[in-house]
């Protein structure tokens, strides 16, 4: 793997029309690390003459408000990305979407099922508690193929308040990712994937991988910070059956510290870089130039366009 220092891929290597995504979770508002996100999407989606998807990843029922996901619609329009599917006028429409997780499970679930029939999927009681007191008394997380609890042994019955996992294997996954070059990495990093939690819920790792593909997403553009996501879910995808999408893990926005961003770093928020009066090339100016796309100077919605292309300015 590289050092993570390249920013631009080589457009020899990107799918042709590449149908990409944004991907936001409506947990907060948006934030720089978001809209860094949406340049490298967008732009390179210009330089392919592809589409964006944009699809509301609210499947964490507890952490997911819809008024953050009203604001986040609001300020992509503000910045002057708009998504060829869906509208965002379907979205705000509030009628149940295929882009929106928490409409309809029915797809997860049926996933579930067809790792079920392959005799993959088991139920499993262990709490995060479990897992932390295990790291506490071997000195490391848990990692490896199962879980501390031996769940898959232990048969347990599927309840509500109970799990499911899919047994994954020791084995590692590689990727060619488009900036970081080839890689690999343990598909079951921290144990066999849980793909339903105690709360009933569809995890991360199966809406996304059943998402992509139901979508026709064949380039995945996200943060460096989901990078270690990339060999669980072609995993997965292979279990199912699915097309396999190219991968692109761009450098993450950092705070002067050199932390990650997150969505509650006001000071970075998009919200309050407008109540503070930034205008929209400010704030994109500023997103491209924190992950070294170019130099800090406020930068107008076509340039994004132009982001990629050679003839950036
Ligand atoms: N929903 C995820 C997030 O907001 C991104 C998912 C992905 O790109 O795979 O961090």
């Amino acid at each position: 793997m590289s050092d993570g220092s390249a920013v631009r891929p080589d457009p020899g290597r990107l799918p042709h029309r590449a149908v990409t995504r944004f991907a936001p979770a409506p947990t907060g508002y948006l934030h720089l690390g978001h809209v860094a996100n949406a340049l490298y999407v967008w732009g390179l989606s210009a330089l392919t003459e592809g589409q964006v998807i944009l699809r509301i990843e609210d499947h964490d029922r507890q952490r997911c408000r819809p008024r953050f996901e009203t604001a986040l619609l609001e300020d992509l329009d503000w910045l002057g990305f708009t998504p060829d599917v869906p509208s965002l006028a379907a979205l705000r429409s509030g009628h149940p979407s295929p882009y929106r997780q928490s409409d309809d499970g029915s797809l997860y679930e049926a996933a579930v099922e067809r790792l079920r029939d392959a005799g993959l999927v088991y139920a499993c009681d262990c709490s995060r508690s479990i897992f932390a007191a295990w790291a506490q008394t071997h000195g490391r997380p848990w990692s490896g193929p199962g879980c501390p609890g031996r769940c898959r042994e232990r048969r347990l019955a599927e309840a509500p308040a109970v799990g499911l996992r899919v047994a994954i294997g020791e084995d590692e996954e590689a990727v060619d990712d488009l900036l970081l070059g080839p890689w690999s990495g343990p598909a079951a990093a921290d144990g066999d994937l849980l793909v339903r939690d105690r709360h009933g819920q569809w995890t991360y790792h199966l809406c996304v991988v059943v998402d992509d593909a139901r979508h026709g997403i064949d380039l995945v553009i996200r943060g460096q910070d989901l990078l270690e996501a990339t060999p669980r879910q072609l995993w997965l995808g292979r279990l199912l059956g699915l097309p396999r999408p190219a991968y692109l893990h761009h450098p993450l926005v950092r705070k002067p510290t050199g932390t990650k961003l997150s969505k509650s770093d006001g000071a970075t928020g998009v919200r309050d870089l407008r109540a503070a009066g930034r205008s929209a090339a400010w704030v994109l100016g500023a997103a491209a130039a924190s992950i070294g796309l170019r130099e800090p100077a406020p930068m107008d919605r076509e340039a994004v366009s132009r982001l990629f292309s050679g003839h950036p300015d």
